[in-house]
This record gives structure tokens, C-alpha cells and sequence, in this order.
């Protein structure tokens, strides 16, 4: 589909959700975010050859942070046009790089202390190893054509290293995954997963950088097109969903005096929102494992470190 002249999105589905990847066509053509393995070959090139465009024309394609299904068609990319520069957030590398990585460091984390986490091995999804050309810090321009160019915005809190992209001819942002409302929909209406914010603190400066900044058409990973009011409703949303999650955490360890385990944490949390699907509960450990790590600096919350898995109890 396109956005407005010379910009496309383009879409399709992953695990019941959509999955968006933008197309920016200047003089360099840009590309955000990869998809999973399978995305280059099956959904972008058969788009760009729509436009008559040859993967060859990718000058760069821009990984928005680390996840599978953002950085998975990296490979796919550099073995069609070698001379498409890969890039991703500076604070993501490894595990853009490396889906080995992505998984023990980001995945399964919590595994050895919490007993949470996903399947060992990298899915097929998460494609194959890959280096970086160039990493983004923030700040960064990217040129489109003379009289037109991207921002690289540096927008943690869902991974430390998130990026997103914005145009301020058209005041337009993509930013991927940084902005999570209550959660992130199904392509047929209704919430599909948790949302998966892990810096808290970090989290909320993304949000109140975005409120500053002036946008006009929000273009993120999965989540619908936003204009306007919509946008601002996004982002008061995504922030009363942080303060909810917390209270929910500090009056279910209240009520339980003996002390909780991250995953009675993320059940007491998931069944407070009410609406996550219980399949997907488990991705909730990312922001109540950020909740309790900001809980714990705080002083309100204590880790029971001795115990397996831990419990976390009131101080
Ligand atoms: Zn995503």
C-alpha cells in the first residue's frame, strides 16, 4: 500500500498479528525492518517487483530492534543484494546479529532464576547469523533524495537499542515496536500478545519524547495506522497500562504477605488487564520482570534470591 508518494507499507501476517515493513524509494531506497526469514523472499521483493524494483536497489534496510520477526530477514536480504547495507541500534547489535544471541540473552533470560522463557533453539523464523554495515546511536540523517531525508530517532525501553525513523517533511514517525498501547492486536480485532515494554523508566521517556514531537501519521510494526488524536490516545494509553501493571503487582504482593514468583506475578497482572489471550501470557514476564527490577531499585520490593524459582516479596 502507499502511505504517501514514494513511501510504501507493506504487509502480512505473523502469528495471527500483521507485520508491517515500510519502503522508502529516492535516490537511496530504504527499507525498515526485514520481517522474520521467509518476509524478503515471499513479501518484499514480490512488492518491490511491483514497483519494478530489483532487491538491488535496497541501499540500506534498517532494523527497528532486536526481535525475530523484525531482524529475521537479514540474511535473505544481504544474499539477494549484497550491496544493501544492513544496520540496526548500536545497544542491539549482538542480537540483531546473531539469533543464537537473541534467544539465551533476550528470549530465555529469565529461565536460570524464574523458570520462564522460550524454547531453547532459535525458531526458523529468526533467520540465519548476519554482521551489521553500520549502527545507529540516534541523531543520524538519512538521505532520500536532496530535498528529502529521515531522522534516526534512538527510542529504548522495549529493547535497549530501538530505533525508529522520522520524516519531518511529511511528520510522519515509524517506530516499530516502541509504543505498546494495552498490548499488540490480532490482525482481526482484539488484542494477540502482552504488551513487551522492559525498561520501565525508559519506556516512559520514549512515550514523552514522542508526545513532543510533531507527528502527524504513526506507522509502527503491527499496530494500525494512527492520525492525530489517535496518536496521542496511543500514547496516554501505553502509559496508564505502565501505572496499571504496577499497582497490580504492588497490591497482589500485598494480598500475598508470603511472597509470589514471577509467573504468579504475570498471571495475577494478565488477569487483571483481562483481555491478553491466555496462550500469550507468557511474553507479560518482560514487563513485570521490568516493573519488578524498577520496584526493587525503589526499595519497595525485595527478591527473595535464595529461593528457586525466585519470589519477590513487599519490603
Ligand atoms: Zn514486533
Amino acid at each position: 500500500m502507499e502511505l504517501y508518494p514514494h513511501v510504501y507499507q507493506i504487509q502480512s501476517l505473523f502469528a495471527g498479528r500483521n507485520l508491517f515493513q515500510y519502503l522508502f524509494v529516492g535516490d537511496n531506497t530504504v527499507l525498515v525492518d526485514t520481517g522474520i526469514a521467509t518476509t524478503p523472499e515471499q513479501v518484499v521483493f514480490p512488492y518491490m517487483d511491483s514497483l519494478q524494483l530489483s532487491p538491488q536497489r535496497l541501499t540500506l534496510a534498517v532494523t527497528t530492534h532486536s526481535d525475530l520477526d523484525h531482524q529475521g530477514g537479514n540474511d535473505a536480504i544481504k544474499r539477494a543484494s549484497p550491496g544493501t547495507w544492513l544496520s540496526c541500534g548500536a545497544a542491539d547489535r549482538a542480537l540483531v546479529e546473531d539469533p543464537r544471541a537473541l534467544y539465551d540473552i533476550r528470549y530465555n533470560f529469565l529461565r536460570p532464576d524464574h523458570n520462564m522463557g522460550f524454547e531453547p533453539d532459535p525458531a526458523p523464523d529468526a533467520g540465519k547469523a548476519r554482521c551489521m554495515d553500520l549502527c545507529f546511536t540516534g541523531g543520524e540523517i538519512i538521505r532520500l533524495s536532496d530535498a528529502w531525508h529521515l531522522e534516526v530517532l534512538h527510542v529504548p525501553g522495549h529493547s535497549h537499542g530501538h530505533l525508529a525513523l522520522y520524516d519531518p517533511l511529511h511528520k510522519t514517525a515509524f517506530v516499530g515496536d516502541a509504543i505498546h498501547g494495552r498490548g499488540c492486536p490480532k490482525a482481526t480485532g482484539g488484542l494477540a500478545i502482552p504488551v513487551t515494554y522492559y525498561y520501565v523508566d525508559i519506556y516512559l521517556s520514549t512515550l514523552r519524547y514522542f508526545e513532543h514531537l510533531p507527528i502527524d501519521a504513526l506507522y509502527s510494526g503491527h499496530w494500525p495506522i494512527m492520525h492525530g488524536e489517535e496518536i496521542r490516545d496511543f500514547i496516554a494509553e501505553s502509559r496508564q497500562t505502565v501505572e496499571f501493571l504496577d499497582r497490580v503487582i504492588l497490591t497482589s504482593l500485598e494480598k500475598n504477605r508470603a511472597g509470589l514468583t514471577m509467573k504468579e506475578l504475570v498471571d495475577a497482572v494478565a488477569s487483571a488487564v483481562g483481555d491478553w489471550p491466555p496462550d500469550s501470557w507468557l511474553l507479560a514476564m518482560f514487563p513485570v520482570k521490568g516493573h519488578m527490577d524498577r520496584l526493587e531499585e525503589q526499595g519497595k520490593v525485595r527478591a527473595l534470591r535464595g529461593t528457586r524459582p525466585v519470589k519477590f516479596e513487599l519490603t
